[in-house]
């Protein structure tokens, strides 16, 4: 390795390194930390956080970056310098287009705007955070300005989550994608065999789920020595790096579903995370590739594996031998209809296969239409019941079940909702594929042998760390760009069933 790009490597490493602590602070502050430490916390957080910006943007960087870029220049593009190099200029430019002080305007705003919400929520009053968010619009267009884009603003703060997408691709994916959802959820609404999901709901002792859902993790290959699983209120994944990876979950006493998907859902990223070649440790290539293909790979286990026939099957007996009473005279086919219960609902987080992307549709229409001006701040709650009306046939009762709900826009976080579209697609796309490569893998899933399945998804996804650009890594591990149709027919073929559509 040439010097330039040893010492470049260094700082990034250095670098990655810091950012591993502060994502240990994050993680303690949502799991164990006392409530009372919260301010401590926040100044510890905001020391580290400046420190690390403060070294990525910083001129000794940039010299050791552009060193690295004329050391590597002419190389193989497909090396892992030329590749890791390509990526750290990424994010140096990231960092560095929008000024300091917008950074600084932002996560001022961000603090007020956030509490703002959490009180108009509770309130169920759009009109008390509708300046805070009108406040919020104004610096996330000045913030994608400087970012830059040439077709539609949008781009711009899309690129931050999923590089390398256009707001346009996002809209034509989901004109295909529309239309079979509206259709899927009405026949489904219209069906004559309703599913039952009350078995579900019934006691199902805390202790016993948390030794249970921490055995199926390490069955799907979650690995114990270098990870672990705790409690959080809003269940996440936090990888340091690939041989320290937390998964939490989230029991309820009286919901099975909980913690259960919860769990294989968190697994998914984690298994991710834990998969990165351990060359690409601390080098900006040991991470994942973009939010929506992270999402991929928890929907994949959470549905794709993890509301399967095939698994249920697996799983049931599983699950009787730990909670006898709830699950007396059930059986697996009643589980797997249970857990796919459809019901267009008002919530977001709380939605189904079926209707989930319906909901970001409109949050993506919306954030488009708040972005360029056409939608303004004030008719927001009238815009997103009517395609509340539009798509689900319902009107919620109060903003807060309804234009109140997500945290994201109050946070500046525009352009991220596609990303969890994305991730069903690709979840959709990537099954598959697998399908072809593994032809018995449902009969794999149903002996509760994941193996191959997992490594399938290290080779072609996990292994692959940053090397790519979301579009491509889906087109080398389908042969194909990123289409909805194998998600569509994946619906249709499952749901139809379950419905007798
Ligand atoms: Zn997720």
């Amino acid at each position: 390795m040439s010097d330039a790009l040893d010492q470049f490597t260094r700082r990034m490493a250095q670098i990655k390194r810091l950012s591993e602590v502060a994502g240990l602070l994050g993680w303690d502050q949502q799991t164990y930390m006392p409530p009372g430490a919260a301010v401590g916390r926040g100044e510890q957080s905001a020391v580290l956080y400046r420190l690390i910006h403060d070294m990525l943007v910083g001129p000794e960087t940039e010299a050791l970056l552009s060193g690295a870029e004329r050391a590597t220049a002419g190389e193989d593009p497909e090396s892992d310098a030329v590749r890791m190099v390509a990526a750290a200029r990424r994010d140096f430019d990231r960092e560095t287009k929008v000024p300091s002080d917008l950074v600084a305007e932002m996560s001022r705003h961000r603090a007020i705007s956030h509490s703002v919400w959490v009180q108009a929520r509770k309130a169920s009053d759009f009109t008390a955070f509708a300046p805070a968010l009108e406040k919020m619009m104004e610096l996330t267009r000045r913030r994608a300005e400087c970012l830059g884009y040439t077709e539609h603003i949008y781009d711009a703060l899309l690129d931050v989550y999923e590089p390398g997408m256009k707001q346009a691709d996002v809209a034509r994916t989901f004109a295909e994608l529309r239309p079979a959802l509206v259709e899927l959820t009405h026949a489904i609404g219209e069906s004559s065999a309703p599913v039952d999901a009350a078995l579900l709901h019934r006691t199902y002792p805390v202790d016993v789920q948390r030794t249970l859902t921490l055995s199926l993790a390490a069955e799907f290959g979650f690995d114990l020595r270098r990870g672990r699983q705790d409690e959080a209120a809003h269940p996440f994944c936090s990888g340091f790096n690939r041989d320290d990876v937390r998964i939490t979950t989230r029991f309820d006493p009286d919901y099975l579903g909980q913690a259960l998907y919860a769990t294989l859902h968190e697994t998914g990223h984690g298994l991710y995370e834990q998969g990165y070649p351990p060359q690409y440790d601390g080098t900006p290539l040991g991470a994942g590739c973009s939010l929506g293909i992270h999402e991929s790979q928890s929907r994949l286990w959470e549905n794709l594996v993890g509301r399967s026939r095939a698994y249920c099957e697996h799983v049931f007996p599983k699950l009787q031998a730990a909670f006898p009473e709830p699950l007396a005279g059930e059986s697996a086919e009643r589980l797997y209809r249970a857990v796919n219960a459809v019901r267009p609902s008002f919530i977001r987080v709380e939605a189904d296969e079926v209707t989930y992307n319906l909901h970001i549709m409109l949050r993506f229409e919306l954030e488009c239409a708040l972005l360029t001006g056409e939608l303004a701040v004030k008719d927001l709650p009238d815009a997103w019941n009517a395609k509340m009306e539009a798509y689900f046939g319902l009107t919620p009762p109060s903003d807060a079940e309804g234009v109140l709900q997500d945290v994201h826009w109050s946070e500046g976080l525009v352009g991220y909702f596609p990303t969890y579209s994305i991730g069903n697609l690709v979840s959709g796309q990537l099954w598959n594929a697998i399908r072809k490569a593994v032809p018995d893998i449902e009969e794999q899933v149903r002996r509760g042998a994941f193996a191959e399945l997992l490594e399938w998804l290290r080779a072609n996804i996990h292994r692959q760390g940053r090397r790519y650009l979301p579009g491509e890594l889906v087109q080398r591990a389908t042969g194909e760009p990123l289409t909805s149709r194998y998600y569509v027919e994946y619906l249709r073929t499952k749901f139809g069933e379950i419905y007798a559509l």
